[in-house]
């Protein structure tokens, strides 16, 4: 459920915002994004290795990238063999395979 006036995520069974009282939407539309910049994220990499979250998270934070970890919370599904998914703004995914390439991280074709 999300507040569509100050965009606030909450969990199901709420329906009014706490914050300013406008009803709960079930998907924020399109529209009501504020500004032209695309903030989709697209994914670039996934991992079973915790190691290499650590390490890829440095090297982004020292890059200046945008991203985030999908599934990364839940050490226990990393355990029993999920994975993470890395999520990078659409703008700087190249970027980003990029210096992942360059890691090692991804193959080069
Ligand atoms: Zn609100």
């Amino acid at each position: 459920m999300f507040c569509p006036k100050c965009k606030s995520e909450y969990r199901e069974g709420f329906y009014k915002c706490s914050d300013c009282g406008t009803d709960l939407v079930y998907h924020l539309s399109p529209e009501v994004s504020d500004n032209s910049v695309s903030e989709e994220f697209v994914e670039v990499f996934s991992t079973y290795q915790q190691g290499d979250i650590a390490f890829i998270k440095s090297v982004f934070e020292g890059e200046g990238i945008t991203y985030f970890f999908q599934g990364e919370s839940s050490i226990m599904l990393i355990a029993a063999g999920a994975y993470a998914r890395l999520l990078v703004k659409a703008d700087e995914a190249d970027k980003a395979r990029n210096i992942l390439r360059d890691l090692g991280f991804l193959k080069t074709y």
